[in-house]
């Protein structure tokens, strides 16, 4: 195999297939022939604007970033993985030396190399090559989806432990998009006795009770604030500023607010209640050492993935994939195909 199929991003709206080389592993790389790769707001969002925040798509660019597949060759120097071993692919690659890589926080890199966020090609293709120590092997109780899948997870272990969710935590996650949804399940496998989870969407909410929410408020029926929950931990999922400023105002002494969902630009703080009951706030950015968490909790059972599997697709049809949600609303998770 010389050649590969991949789906390239040329401009706003515009994905094309194309023939590209299939890419040559580097000494401590695998490559992976890619099963199922998840379609995420952050695709969309490249293929609507053409640019996510500072991160400006300048050139053609593969999308695609939550990856499972199969490792059918190695690298001179790399020795994890048995050829024909299913992995997990974490797509970001730090640089390992900085101060933040080497005190742990290598999602902090300012170095990182990650899948699909310009100028590094993702994985709605037939290939990738990645670091061995970033594919992780899964058992076969979980699904190709399910693999590609535990990069969302990823986000939701992150911000439960961001959170500090433990045993007992009562919990609002505000948003039941595919990040919640992890989110909540992840509390709950974390130990967490309430998770309150907020949508816009019933369909949504009925699948966040399906999952494990013990409860679900709809907020164009009910205001947050006379539901009369009393959270420790915020999971703030929607990116939507005023939920999240209304979210805020709920949460008890002591208590903490991740800030997961992206999309707003400003936050109005409510602040006398931030300092009075001496609220921790956080941001989250993407994840560090969560795929062998994410990996015991989905093949635990504790963590169902594939249950938000919505829509399937081939690499031809990519962007049907990426507006699948604009389209269905009861679209929650689409995966890409390449092999189909
Ligand atoms: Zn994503
Ligand atoms: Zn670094």
């Amino acid at each position: 195999m010389k050649t590969m199929r991949a789906s390239v991003l040329r401009g706003v709206r515009d994905i094309a297939l194309e023939e590209r080389p299939v890419p040559k592993p580097g000494p401590r790389e695998v490559l992976v022939q890619v099963t199922s790769v998840g379609t995420c707001g952050s695709d969309t969002h490249y293929y609507e604007h053409g640019r996510i925040g500072s991160f400006v798509v300048d050139g053609p660019l593969v999308l695609g970033h939550e990856a499972g597949g199969v490792v059918v060759a190695r690298g001179s120097a790399a020795t994890r993985h048995a050829l024909g071993q299913r992995v997990a692919v974490e797509p970001g690659v730090p640089c390992f030396t900085c101060p933040q890589c080497r005190g742990g926080r290598y999602n902090l890199c300012p170095d990182m190399r990650f899948f699909a966020t310009p100028p590094i090609d993702g994985a709605f293709c037939e290939y990738v090559a990645v670091h061995e120590d970033f594919a992780y092997a899964v058992p076969d109780s979980i699904s190709d989806d399910a693999a590609g899948l535990l990069e969302p997870l990823s986000v939701g272990v992150w911000a439960c432990r961001r959170g500090r969710v433990g045993p007992g935590a009562r919990v609002l996650i505000t948003g039941a998009g595919p990040i919640g949804l992890v989110a909540a399940q992840t509390a709950r496998a974390f130990g967490a006795t309430e998770v309150v989870v907020t949508d816009v969407n019933p369909r949504r909410l009925a699948l966040a009770a399906e999952v494990g929410a013990t409860g679900t408020i709809d907020v164009r029926q009910t205001a947050l604030a006379s539901s009369g929950y009393v959270p420790d931990v915020l999971l703030e999922c929607s990116g939507v500023p005023s939920a999240a400023a209304e979210a805020i105002r709920t949460v008890g002494r002591a208590g903490r607010v991740v800030l997961v969902g992206m999309g707003g630009d400003e936050l109005a703080l409510p602040l006398s209640h931030v300092q009075n009951f001496e609220i921790e706030l956080t941001g989250t950015f993407r994840y560090a050492n969560t795929w062998p968490t994410a990996i015991d909790l989905a093949a635990s059972g504790a963590v169902d993935l594939d249950r938000l599997v919505t829509h399937r697709f081939g690499l031809a049809d990519v962007e049907q994939a990426l507006t699948a949600s604009a389209r269905d609303e009861a679209a929650v998770k689409a995966v890409v195909r390449p092999q189909e």
